[in-house]
């Protein structure tokens, strides 16, 4: 950490905690671009609820050349990594120009994909892309299983390949980059069947995992998150009204720890779980309702989400609580206006409903002393 990120995080932290609304430079930013995906996931409305025509109309989204201009923005700002998600970034047909541009910035970049384009000649410029990370979701290591959850017949072997061609592309590139990981949500459905996502893995020489675990976003949960801000924050983007028998089973959730513990032991890689099991201890209720224990997160402080029109908005789940657009206004100027500051004293004071929903927060969100206290002195 630079002696800039230092008194940027100690200027974050102060601000969090007096509940200011100012944020120094964000760290990261996420860009969506775009809304297509050729899969079905049930967990996903990105493809449901008529999501597309209601959320784009007849906007266009950001061109090359717009999302060029918003990175050397961001670029200018400080900014260090970019994380793209979707829909699937891969329809994109420019996405792999869009990640070469800030890589020659120098800038940090990851992205999540369903694996399902990546055939040879994709797989080949994904490696020359130099493209730092990118995960792969597989929700189980038997194609029946993670094609049903995924919602189309296939795309399990499509994944599977991807990766196989990019571990060939990376062996004759002789190139670590993209870290290749698999992203494995974790459900009822394929909770007895989550040590074989290991070997899997093993079998792909993927050397890590990340597992989070599913949620349901309602009508109700929606409802009162707009009630507790006071505007229509969430829009469709957000829901996932999947059947609520995916969530983990009672008898599941005291197994959670046993099972991560025993996976984390044999796998001999790193394997990261968004939902800690140790924070579950006594919170079997909530996580039966499919909701995570969430006392504090600064993520808005740190960072922010770029729409593929150009919103500007606090994280992935406030996706309708707009705090400017980089097509009119610079990322700069919208960074600490009215709206941004607003929804920061808001969220330090209270979060909401939704937020018990959302598996990010427990990734990152530790108060700066305990960051530094893992970082520095633990070891
Ligand atoms: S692959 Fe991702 S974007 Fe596509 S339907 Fe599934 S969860 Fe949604
Ligand atoms: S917990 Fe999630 S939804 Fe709530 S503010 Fe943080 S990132 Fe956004």
């Amino acid at each position: 950490m630079s002696i800039v990120q230092l008194f940027n995080a100690i200027k974050r932290e102060f601000s969090y905690n007096f509940g200011l609304g100012y944020a120094p430079p964000p760290e990261s930013v996420t860009i969506e671009v775009d809304y297509n995906c050729m899969l079905r996931c049930q967990m996903c409305q990105m493809w449901n609820r008529d999501f597309k025509t209601l959320r784009i109309g007849d906007n266009e989204i950001l061109s090359t050349h717009e999302m060029e201009g918003i990175i050397e923005e961001l670029h200018s700002l400080g900014v260090k990594s970019l994380y793209f998600c979707g829909g699937e970034p891969f329809l994109r047909k420019d996405f792999l120009d869009i990640v070469k541009y800030c890589k020659s910035k120098g800038l940090y970049c990851s992205t999540i994909s369903n694996g399902y384009l990546i055939n040879s000649e994709l797989a080949k410029h994904i490696v020359i892309s130099g493209i730092n990370s990118l995960g792969i979701s597989l929700d189980s290591a038997h194609r029946e299983l993670h094609d049903e959850i995924r919602g189309l017949k296939g795309s399990f072997d499509r994944a599977v390949e991807g990766i196989r061609l990019i571990k060939k592309y990376q062996r004759e590139y002789n190139t670590e980059l993209p870290e290749v990981f698999i992203n494995t949500t974790i459900s009822s459905r394929n909770f007895s069947t989550l040590p074989d996502v290991v070997e899997l893995a093993k079998s792909l020489g993927v050397r890590r995992i990340n597992f989070n675990y599913l949620s349901i976003v309602d009508d109700n949960t929606v409802e009162r998150t707009n009630r507790a801000i006071g505007e229509k924050t969430i829009g469709l983007h957000t829901f996932s009204d999947i059947d609520p028998t995916y969530l983990l089973q009672d008898e599941q959730i005291d197994q959670l720890a046993i099972v991560m513990r025993d996976i984390k032991e044999k796998c001999g890689f790193e394997v990261t779980c968004d939902l800690d099991p140790a924070l579950l201890n006594g919170n079997k209720d909530l996580l039966l309702e499919g909701k995570f224990p969430v006392s504090r997160c600064d993520i808005p402080w740190r960072s922010a989400m770029i729409t593929p029109l150009g919103d500007v908005v606090p994280c992935a789940m406030f996706t309708d609580y707009k705090m400017g657009n980089v097509r009119e206004t610079a990322f700069r100027k919208i960074w600490n206006n009215r709206r941004a500051r607003s929804i920061r004293m808001l969220l330090g004071k209270n979060l909401p409903p939704i937020c018990q929903k959302c598996c990010t927060v427990h990734r990152d969100t530790q108060p700066l002393w305990k960051r530094f206290y893992h970082r520095f002195l633990k070891q």
